[in-house]
């Protein structure tokens, strides 16, 4: 059914619906000396034009507003002061032109994809999100497109697989949970190159704005969960979507009108309180991340996490990012080991998802990358076994002893005269016994 925003536009033409009429992006707040305010202010600090002068962003909890044509809202399909706010906020912190707010991560993902025809050509990673993997999937079965899925860190591989026919690239930096970095710049130069007009999306969750701006790197394109580091507390759903292209953002803006998967006026306020606390959150997470990465690597396992020198691309994860997340993984050799210290934590809740302040441990393959089938896993060199750690805000010496008692508990570590040790390889390998429920993601 038309809303009232189609309805008045067909009848007068002044009326622009591809969303010319909402008020630009803010510039960011410039200090009296002139100086750029840092980011950890910027977040804190917005202007809004409330009529009561309210310190917080009130929620217009209305679906129309009164009045006639030309007004700025009509109806919150189209349009709604707490979501404006919202977009204008974070267009400003993802260094953007222009940012849309969607119901989900996956609902940005699908106003991005939209504007993908039968036969064109997407260029993807072999370690994505398993909902993502499910919708290009879809999009692959039913919607004619050819999805390629590449080793995006292999530049090789990528730029074989990339041709003039390539219309999308999507990429995700670090993955997850296998935690590889992907070079942004190069892939994107590598793409325009292949075809000027390629549109690279980057799904920036896993590091949030704080720590990564994949607009300035040559993308076209930042997507990211706001359910995860914006918001931070696991109580809102939540998509954003940065694009410095105007045209490309009205085709968006389009689709979210169109398809009514705008974010509502209340989960946008509470974004918008979530978003003022990102810095503080993200700096005590990803330390108390570093420091449970070593903890575990002095102690024998295999780590993943950006922040280590192990890492084998350390240096092109600090040569793109300001910083190295909160989500590890680790291996332990055995699937029935893995469940059983999964099982073993108090503080680190089973759970999907990521980015809350509260600390989660989780299996992949047994639930967010559930939906990606043991084949693909085994093809894409998923190991069955890891375990992916998202490190919360609670107190590090907490969280250590937390994960100390589960390896003890669970048989994962030897006890030596100076503390423990992973038990070697021969020692856990064929260790069997399946416990855990599989939980696929919704
Ligand atoms: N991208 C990544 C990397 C994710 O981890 C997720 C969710 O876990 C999504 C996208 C989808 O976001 P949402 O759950 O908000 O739809």
């Amino acid at each position: 059914m038309a809303g009232p925003s189609e309805a008045v536009g067909k009848a007068l033409k002044s009326l622009d619906l591809d969303g010319h009429i909402l008020p630009p992006s803010p510039a960011p707040s410039t200090p009296t000396n002139g100086r750029k305010y840092a980011l950890a202010t910027e977040l804190v600090y917005t202007e809004a034009n409330d009529q009561y002068n309210a310190s917080s962003m009130p929620i217009y909890q209305s679906a129309t507003f009164k009045g006639g044509p030309g007004q700025e809202y009509d109806y919150t399909r189209s349009g709604n002061p707490t979501r404006t706010h919202l977009e204008r906020h974070l267009a400003k912190i993802m260094n953007a032109n222009r940012a849309l707010v969607a119901g989900s991560g996956m609902g940005a993902l699908d106003v991005i994809t939209r504007v993908l025809k039968p036969g064109d050509e997407v260029v993807t990673g072999d370690d994505l999100y398993g909902g993502t993997n499910r919708l290009l999937t879809y999009l692959k079965t039913n919607g004619g497109i050819i999805v390629h899925h590449v080793d995006t860190t292999n530049m090789t591989a990528v730029k074989e697989i990339l041709s003039e026919k390539t219309t999308m690239v999507l990429l995700e930096t670090p993955t997850n949970p296998l935690i590889k970095v992907v070079d942004i710049t190069g892939i994107s130069a590598a793409a325009h190159a292949a075809n000027p007009k390629a549109i690279v999306a980057v799904d920036n969750t896993m590091l949030s704005p704080y720590l990564q701006n994949p607009l300035d790197l040559g993308a076209d394109v930042v997507y990211e969960s706001g359910t995860k580091y914006l918001s931070g507390h696991h109580d809102v759903m939540a998509g954003v979507i940065g694009v410095n292209d105007t045209a490309l953002a009205d085709k968006f803006y389009f689709m979210i009108n169109s398809t009514g998967c705008g974010l509502a006026p209340f989960d946008s306020w509470l974004l918008l309180r979530g978003i003022k606390t990102l810095a503080v959150r993200m700096e005590k997470q990803q330390t108390s991340a570093n420091a449970i990465a070593e903890y575990l690597e002095e102690h024998g396992f295999k780590v993943r996490y950006p922040g280590l020198k192990s890492h084998p691309q350390y240096k092109l994860h600090w040569s793109q990012a300001r910083g190295a997340g909160a989500v590890l993984s680790f291996e332990t050799g055995s699937i029935a080991l893995s469940e059983r210290i999964v099982e073993s934590t108090k503080l680190f809740g089973i759970s999907v998802s990521f980015g809350c302040v509260n600390s989660l441990i989780s299996m992949p393959c047994r639930m967010s990358h559930a939906s990606i089938d043991p084949a693909t896993r085994k093809e894409r060199a998923l190991p069955e076994d890891i375990i992916r750690l998202c490190i919360g805000i609670e107190d590090l010496d907490d969280l250590k002893d937390d994960l100390a008692q589960a390896l003890v508990r669970a048989g994962a570590v030897r006890l030596t005269e100076s503390g423990f040790t992973a038990l070697p390889a021969e020692e856990t390998e064929g260790q069997t016994g399946l416990t855990t429920q599989v939980v696929d993601e919704p």
